[in-house]
């Protein structure tokens, strides 16, 4: 990894079509906007492979891959083995975002588990980092997570109480705040990342999503 002297984004989403027709212009304006590296994170088999693609297309990008609790639907047999080739790529630092999100009820809590539960699996056996998205589902994330007391890496997007932060960290997790900490109604966010160690804190855009105040709502860069 080259020498990390300004701002590492470690979560975006630049194969996202958002970016079609602007992505080569925006991510050459990094460098001089002080972002020196990003990780582009996979959320289904063909973003994670898109991932990979970036991050071999640019020196400052990394890139993780992983299925997202809500796109295990119609994957095929052989995702597992997919994402498993995928992690061994060079410049592939992390599997996710994986996790559990029972926001809507469309997807089965049971699939989620297990997609999330055999992912684990494969990071536990790999020695690679995790990035976790959890909505919604803090009791069953954290019951889970505990079992995999390897296991480590970054609880993304965090916008939950600084209780439950804390309780991340004491499990040897890493929490990442977007822009959801100048949200008005997420004060939560604000107060989990007063009580979170700054060793401890990793900052995201989840880009294009989560783009801070006053531009809440609005397509974001990293
Ligand atoms: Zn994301």
């Amino acid at each position: 990894m080259n020498e990390l002297s300004g701002i590492f984004d470690t979560h975006a989403h630049y194969d996202d079509v958002k970016f079609d027709g602007e992505r080569e212009q925006i991510l050459a304006s990094m460098s001089a906007a002080g972002v020196s590296n990003i990780c582009n994170v996979g959320a289904d088999l063909e973003s994670s492979k898109a991932s990979v693609k970036l991050a071999s297309e640019y020196d400052f990008i990394y890139c993780s891959v992983g299925v997202h609790p809500t796109c295990i639907d119609s994957l095929p047999n052989d995702w597992l083995d997919q994402i498993e080739n995928l992690v061994k790529l060079d410049k592939v630092v992390a599997i996710g975002e994986i996790g559990l999100d029972y926001h809507f009820p469309d997807f089965s809590r049971s699939g989620q588990l297990e997609a999330f539960e055999k992912q684990l699996e494969l990071a536990q056996s790999l020695g690679t980092p995790v990035i976790i998205h959890s909505r919604d589902a803090v009791e069953d994330t954290v019951a889970v997570l505990k079992n995999f007391p390897k296991v480590s890496g970054v609880i993304h997007c965090f916008s939950g109480s600084p209780e439950v932060a804390c309780k991340y960290v004491e499990m040897g997790w890493n929490i990442g705040f977007t822009g959801i900490v100048t949200f008005k109604n997420a004060k939560k966010a604000a107060e989990s990342a007063k009580v979170v160690p700054n060793d401890r804190i990793v900052i995201e855009t989840d880009c294009p999503y989560m783009a801070p105040e006053p531009f809440r709502g609005s397509r974001c860069d990293s």
